[in-house]
């Protein structure tokens, strides 16, 4: 008997191996050892029947079966084959994607313990008594009283109750304390803190419109995608937490995907609050044990939602009913490293597959699903008023020509955005500033000779950290680091100065701007260690924070309903990319941020500054028109024949030469050609917009086209010709950026 194997290595494909008689034979998604070169490998089986033409003989044998079922449900297994297929990435590295992590044998390490609390009957008869209590040994006793069979000592901690008052009422025999054995559970690490008031409140109209639809939608028991549009603040996430909990008692599961880990703790409490101990959450930012725990527990048919990043979409989850992918729209989605698959395209392929029902939410559509939507692929669902009609911040633009010719070139904060953040201070509002750029200074430069202090390895210039003494010049791309020079570098001249800022200038000028506040800065520097993101927001949630100055990390998702505030720096950052997607990113931020503005009782504002107070993205964002602004870019992109009229694979090759780079690209280019037969369009080669990326030259060749089928076989095909430049090709299909 011959089997195909998916062993997790890069770039390698399907492998066969023969199973010697008398072996146990093995069903596809069993784990099998195997031997691969001098190593052995655990792999997963693809196929237990490949039509082959080779002879067993030449075959090497499975050193051993691991499982006598399926490992990994065979649903997943074939939507890893999709996935692999779709993206032209190995099945190897693909199948990597599902498996949890640790999956070799069984694992010796020793299981965690907890303390569980729970009431007493003396308890009881305290609460509802008249025995002497402080106020907060209530509250604690009520809150171990509201569930049935305890609740471990850190979530106590985590709700405000100190491990020494849980002693105390413990001693009084109020409380029952056990330990037990638990799985590594992550809320325990991630819980956040809920206004949980909300279990029976009224939908608005619009809500409950949205919603019924859904339930029809789900109850069909069809593959359906339906596009849940709603503004910011509109109560989206309300409508999925009831939808999931119909499609639980219809006897299905759910799948919940958000973009961002940092949004996971906040979406999976109120999860939580429906599902119970059956929500498992999968994503990066857990330890391997937790995630694994979670995995078998998803495996073993204990969870009916999950809630996750974009790999959750691979969760051995059988019977799924429903998939959410929250913020549709957002990059993240994108797995920028092979597989390069989009997280939300792949969860449809799923639904299609399970007869699920895909629901789509944003309030600012990517224009492939607004797209889809007009051609009645998907259903639209509007919800175009915030709850409990709270208006949308009013947007004012600040034209940053006449600041600067007012004020001087080196305003970072605009007189309007600094006397709307006092006032914020004032009436103790919060503020939100966002500046979608790391570090002190874009660059510098030297006026002597005008040169500027680049990466050695990449094409880009330095960006200055720090300021005085401490400063340094890094690359955000390869995180090259150097002193910054007092002379420059190739000249000698001793005029160097820095130009352009970023976030840690703008902390550093609301500070000055407004002694005394409490400001803190939220972008990938800041947040280094695990945990501090966390931490972080829950410090600003907590009102701890006045004034909170950040990339596009603070744009997304989150509800503070104490932000009255928010500047946008530079809103034009983004738009000077060569990438098409420039400005629909542009919307889409400004939309979002605004929509950060004026969540709770009072209602907020939103102050954009930008040197080009016309461009239509920030106009329309300003304004919030999303259809606007689709009509406007959708006639863009049809010019200029890019998504979503047409499809694209982006080609990229790597050498340590810029003419060898070039020169195999055109190669490549050439035998696309020839396989297009005028199917599809090549472009290039061309030096890629990114040219050097470290150390490596890189060469673009860009395939457009509308058949996707016949642009993927050509670039299997051609791929499959040049297996010596595999380790140096990167094939992006349907590219997010292409840069
Ligand atoms: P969106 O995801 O559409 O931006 P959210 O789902 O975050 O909006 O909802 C915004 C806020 O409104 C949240 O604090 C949420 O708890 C609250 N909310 C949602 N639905 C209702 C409702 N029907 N009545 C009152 N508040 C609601
Ligand atoms: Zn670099």
């Amino acid at each position: 008997m011959l089997i195909s194997v998916a062993v997790p290595v890069p770039q390698l494909d399907l492998l066969t191996y023969r199973v010697p008689d008398g072996m146990t034979r093995p069903v596809v998604g069993a784990r099998v050892v195997v031997p691969l070169g001098p190593r052995t490998v655990t792999g997963i089986v693809v196929d237990c029947n490949p039509v082959l033409d080779v002879a067993e003989a030449d075959v090497k044998p499975v050193r051993q079966v691991l499982d006598h079922e399926a490992f990994v449900p065979t649903e997943v297994v074939e939507l890893a084959t999709w996935t692999a297929e779709y993206y032209a990435a190995g099945q190897g590295e693909t199948i990597t994607a599902v498996l949890p992590p640790k999956t070799r044998g069984a694992r010796a390490d020793a299981h965690k313990t907890v303390r569980v609390a729970s009431i007493t009957a003396a308890g009881i008869e305290a609460l509802t008594g008249a025995a002497s209590l402080t106020p907060r040994q209530r509250d604690a006793l009520e809150l171990v009283a509201g569930t049935a069979v305890g609740l471990p000592t850190p979530t106590l901690v985590a709700r405000g109750v100190g491990a020494d008052a849980i002693g105390r009422l413990a001693r009084r025999g109020l409380v029952g304390l056990r330990l037990e054995r638990v799985e590594r559970d992550p809320f325990l690490a991630t819980l956040v803190r809920l206004v949980s008031d909300e279990q029976d409140r009224q939908l608005t109209k619009e809500q409950v419109r949205a919603l019924g639809r859904l339930q029809d939608l789900a109850g069909a028991g069809e593959f359906r995608v339906a596009l849940l549009q709603g503004v910011t603040g509109s109560g989206k996430t309300e409508v999925y937490l009831r939808l999931a909990s119909a499609v639980q008692r219809a006897g299905r599961r759910v799948l919940m995907l958000v973009p961002e880990i940092a949004l996971t703790p906040a979406m999976a409490s109120l999860f939580r609050q429906t599902f119970g101990d059956r929500l498992a959450i999968q994503h990066s930012g857990l330890s391997d044990g937790e995630r694994h725990d979670q995995w078998q527990r998803i495996r073993r048919g204990e969870i009916d939602a999950v809630v996750g990043t974009r790999s959750a979409v691979f969760a051995p989850l059988s019977d799924i009913g429903l998939i959410v992918v929250d913020e549709e729209h957002d990059g993240s989605y994108k797995q920028e490293e092979s597989p390069r698959y989009n997280g939300r395209d792949v969860a449809i392929v799923r639904a299609q597959r399970a007869g699920a029902l895909v629901v789509l939410g944003s309030a600012t559509p990517s224009l492939e699903s607004s797209y889809n939507a007009r051609a009645g692929k998907y259903e639209r669902l509007l919800l175009e008023r915030r709850v409990l009609d709270r208006p949308l911040a009013a947007v004012s633009i600040v034209d940053m020509r006449e600041e600067y010719a007012t004020v001087g070139p080196d305003v970072v904060l605009s007189r309007a955005l600094t006397q709307a953040i006092a006032a914020r201070l004032e009436r103790k509002e919060q503020s939100l500033i966002l500046l979608n750029r790391r570090g002190f200074a874009t660059s510098v430069f030297c006026r002597q000779c005008g040169g500027t202090l680049e990466c050695p390895n990449c094409s880009v210039s330095l960006v200055v950290h720090g300021e005085g003494s401490a400063r340094r010049g890094r690359c955000h791309y390869c995180n090259y680091s150097v002193r910054v020079p007092k002379a420059c570098p190739s000249c000698a001249g001793p005029y160097l100065e820095q130009s352009g800022f970023g976030t840690e200038r703008v902390e550093a000028e609301v500070k000055r701007a407004h002694p005394g506040a409490r400001v803190a800065r939220l972008d990938r520097d800041a947040i280094g260690r695990r945990g501090a993101l966390g931490r972080l927001l829950s410090r600003f949630r907590d009102g701890d924070i006045d004034v909170l100055v950040g990339t596009q990390m603070i744009a997304k998702g989150h509800d503070f309903p104490r932000v009255t505030l928010v500047g946008v720096i530079s809103a034009d950052v983004g738009l000077g990319l060569a990438d098409f997607r420039a400005s629909e990113r542009t919307f889409q931020l400004l939309t979002q941020v605004a929509g950060r503005a004026g969540r709770g009782e009072r209602p907020g504002d939103a102050i954009v500054q930008t040197l080009f107070p016309d461009h239509y993205s920030i106009q329309l964002a300003c304004r919030q028109d999303y259809d606007a602004f689709y009509e406007h870019e959708l006639k863009f992109r049809r010019a200029m024949r890019y998504p979503p009229l047409v499809s694209l694979v982006n080609f990229v090759v790597r050498s340590r030469t810029f003419a060898g780079a070039m020169g195999d690209a055109a190669d490549f280019a050439q035998n696309l050609r020839q396989e297009s037969r005028d199917a599809f369009r090549v472009l290039g080669p061309a030096p890629a917009p990114l040219g050097r990326l470290r150390g490596e030259y890189r060469a673009q060749i860009l395939i457009k086209g509308t058949n996707r089928k016949r642009m993927r076989e050509a670039v299997r095909s051609v791929i499959a010709g040049r297996h010596d430049l595999a380790r140096r090709t990167i094939v992006d299909v349907d590219p997010f950026n292409v840069l």
